[in-house]
């Protein structure tokens, strides 16, 4: 056994799945009465890795959606951790295995007659356009969050991005995205309002498919778990 491939098996890596399926109450909610079916890549958000996989992440970092949900659990948080040092420490394996799991997902979907879709951004903002993995796996629709207005140029007719909010310091980027074509998500707390600073709001609470959603439109979200309590301005208080 080679040194590599024994500090990954050390690591319980190998046995591993990197992508979630019909774990998140959202996608689990669409994906039982629609067409699709749906996977996740969830990591360590921002820096609790030790790397950092959200470059613009700001306001948002202490409300993340890490910890709602199954994100509670300590053996959830374990898990993000290790394969997020698996991704940066062995980034060839991780690839590799990402896409013997797209193509198992996408043999799933086939079976199932459920269209596939998946975000490898569940808890995480890095630029997975730059392996083209739509290219090598055109029938996924890829779709994802983002803070970063560069990744916006990477959409394709099966990458779908929505711009994400993070208080009023990025307003002027969320405007640019609006102007481009692309939605804007925003936490709200409490009831969605009917429309956030003159565009129209549409509820993103229902589904996660966002890639099926009207466009020029912000995608409001309810505040979950931490994003209750948060004040920095990443949820909007009316
Ligand atoms: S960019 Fe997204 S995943 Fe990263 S800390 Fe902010 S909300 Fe969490």
């Amino acid at each position: 056994m080679t040194l590599l491939k024994s500090t990954i098996r050390k690591k319980g890596l190998n046995n591993m799945a990197l992508l979630s399926i019909g774990t998140n109450a959202k996608t689990i909610k669409s994906d039982k009465q629609g067409e699709f079916l749906t996977a996740i890549l969830y990591l360590a958000p921002h820096k609790l890795s030790g790397f950092n996989v959200c470059p613009k992440a700001k306001n948002c970092i202490s409300p993340c959606l890490n910890l709602a949900g199954m994100g509670a659990w300590s053996i959830t948080q374990q898990a993000r951790i290790k394969k997020t040092q698996f991704l940066f420490e062995h980034k060839k394996e991780f690839l590799a295995q990402l896409r013997k799991e797209l193509g198992a997902f996408q043999k799933k979907c086939d079976k199932l007659g459920k269209k596939a879709a998946v975000r490898l951004n569940g808890t995480s903002d890095l630029a997975w356009h730059l392996h083209k993995l739509e290219l090598e796996f055109p029938r996924i629709q890829f779709y994802d969050y983002t803070k970063v207005m560069g990744y916006l140029k990477a959409r394709s007719l099966n990458r779908h991005f929505t711009f994400s909010y993070d208080g009023p310091h990025n307003w002027n980027d969320c405007l640019k995205a609006l102007g481009q074509g692309v939605n804007v998500s925003v936490v709200f707390k409490g009831k969605l309002p009917k429309t956030f600073n003159g565009f129209p709001v549409i509820s993103g609470d229902d589904t996660d498919l966002r890639f099926l959603d009207k466009t020029h439109c912000i995608v409001g979200l309810t505040a979950k778990g931490p994003a209750k309590k948060c004040t920095n301005g990443f949820v909007v208080i009316q």
